[in-house]
């Protein structure tokens, strides 16, 4: 199989004809080949979306037949559901499962959302005081898309992050190169196919294959003619692409990594706690930005709750991503899994001990439970983006508080208790752009979705992805 860019409406090659593979972790070996873009690929993308955006009827249309557009897109997504999950799960190792059930309809879900939100979106409008010749002014709001938007992707979600990027950005009118994650490419470029299927003119959503330093992903950051950048992956990479955004003076918006921290507390509903908890940690083998990869457990229920939730991870189905059932599958690269598996063989450096897991064939790391690591070792410190959770005990709430502010992430943080003022009070004393009560992954598209410290910087979601994705204008009359 061969994966194409998709640049100005049509499966793009290479320039220079060049491709790499990508590879099933499930089996360890390459199953497509992925062209590989480069500098001069770059600029042919945006010079698509520039004239697309410069020319084209998308930044003209009305709110309503883009939205139209999209809703089409959504239903083809739809229909496509199978062959979508199942690019994901071969890119990445996801379970399939999940690919079905979850990624697939919340792609879908972010394209009606956005149509929607878009549509039905009003500005303001402020009547001002009169001067002193008696005569007033009026000011309104206007919110006119910002232009070209370069959307960079991380491989966990492919495409449900993907989405959530542009179906905001394309609902405001902008056009797009999106630059997946090299080991996830096939599913975007297979919503771009579908995306002119939807009637989406050429040009407004390009497909840019590559890897990012000194290739498709720099030089996309560095091209002037982009007006927005909006990226999500790893904390240094942030760091990079925002020196290059600084350059053009243009707005990035950050999705950086996490290392959220989990609560629970004595008077916690302990079934509830232990099952959110192991949703919190094994979902997508922990490949996720939010996982609570950092529990903390109040010493009351402390064995108790270690007991329960060790048994939950072990009962957890290892094994084939591509079979229903499966709940934790391969790790989505060789890289990665030596990766997470450095955290555990660094363990009898650091401190800490294996509860129960560790183990796995493959590229397979098993649902692991720590327990016993200092609060410096580099497991409690850094984001291992595995299914690795690491439990503390504690005794009091300030304590606690304390712990989970402990790093510079501050992406999110969960917290289990049935005292609804504790669970207010903690909850407003985390560092954390997401908290969840009783709860994990439960989103609402029109609340902010982003990190404090080197979680991020910036907030997407409703209003929140208006403001990243316009140019809000005032126009002031004299009345
Ligand atoms: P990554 O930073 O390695 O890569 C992300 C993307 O950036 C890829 O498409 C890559 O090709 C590109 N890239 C890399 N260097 C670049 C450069 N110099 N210029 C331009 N593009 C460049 O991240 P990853 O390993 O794909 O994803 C995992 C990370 O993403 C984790 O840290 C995770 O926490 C984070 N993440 C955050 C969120 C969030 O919403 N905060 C969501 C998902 C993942």
């Amino acid at each position: 199989m061969f994966v194409p860019h998709v640049i100005d409406g049509a499966d793009t090659e290479s320039l220079d004809g060049a491709t790499f593979p990508t590879v099933d972790p499930a089996t360890r070996e390459a199953h497509a080949d992925v062209a590989l873009g480069s500098a001069a690929d770059a600029e042919r993308a945006v010079t698509a979306a520039r004239r697309a955006f410069d020319e084209g009827p998308w930044p003209r249309m009305g709110f309503t037949e883009r939205g139209a557009i999209l809703h089409r897109l959504a239903d083809l997504v739809g229909e496509h559901a199978e062959e979508l999950a199942l690019a994901d799960t071969t890119d990445m190792g996801k379970p399939i499962d999940d690919a079905r059930g979850k990624d697939v309809p919340r792609t879908a879900q972010n394209l009606r959302f956005f149509a929607d939100h878009a549509r039905l979106a009003h500005g303001d409008a402020l009547p001002m005081d009169p001067d002193a010749s008696g005569s007033g002014h009026h000011a309104y709001t206007r919110f006119p898309p910002a232009g070209v938007v370069a959307a960079i992707a991380p491989w966990n979600f492919p495409l449900m992050l993907e989405s959530w990027k542009i179906a905001p950005a394309l609902a405001w009118g902008n056009t797009v190169v999106l630059k997946p994650a090299e080991d996830t490419p096939t599913s975007a470029t297979i919503l771009a196919r579908l995306a002119l299927e939807a009637g989406m003119p050429p040009g407004v959503l390009n497909v840019l294959h590559g890897y990012g330093p000194d290739s498709a992903g720099a030089a996309l950051t560095a091209d002037p003619r982009v007006d927005r950048i909006t990226f999500t992956g790893e904390s240094g990479t942030g760091r990079v692409i925002s020196a290059a955004a600084a350059r053009n003076l243009v707005p990035v918006s950050l999705e950086l990594g996490g290392k959220g921290a989990n609560l629970v507390f004595d008077d916690a509903e302990l079934a509830g706690a232990v099952d959110w908890s192991i949703k919190a940690i094994f979902t997508n083998a922990g490949q996720v930005c939010l996982a609570g990869s950092r529990l903390y457990v109040q010493r009351g229920v402390y064995d108790e709750f270690v007991e329960r939730f060790a048994a939950a991870a072990e009962a957890l189905v290892v094994g084939d991503p591509k079979r229903s059932g499966t709940q934790i599958g391969p790790l989505a690269s060789e890289t990665h899994f030596r990766k997470v598996r450095s955290y555990l063989d660094g363990l009898e450096h650091h401190g800490g001990k294996i509860l129960t897991g560790g183990g796995g064939e493959g590229w397979t790391v098993t649902p692991t439970v720590l327990v016993d690591a200092p609060a410096d070792a580099p497991v409690q410190r850094e984001e291992i983006f595995g299914p690795v959770v690491s439990v503390t005990p504690f005794d009091t709430e300030a304590e606690a508080v304390r712990a989970a502010n402990d790093t510079p992430f501050g992406l999110n943080a969960m917290v289990f208790t049935e005292n609804l003022s504790r669970a207010h009070r903690v909850g407003a004393a985390l560092r954390a752009g997401t908290v969840w009560v009783n709860c994990f992954f439960v989103r609402d598209l029109r609340a902010p979705f982003g990190g404090m410290g080197d979680s991020g910087v910036g907030r997407e979601g409703g209003d929140f992805s208006r403001e990243f994705f316009t140019e809000p204008q005032a126009v002031v009359m004299a009345i």
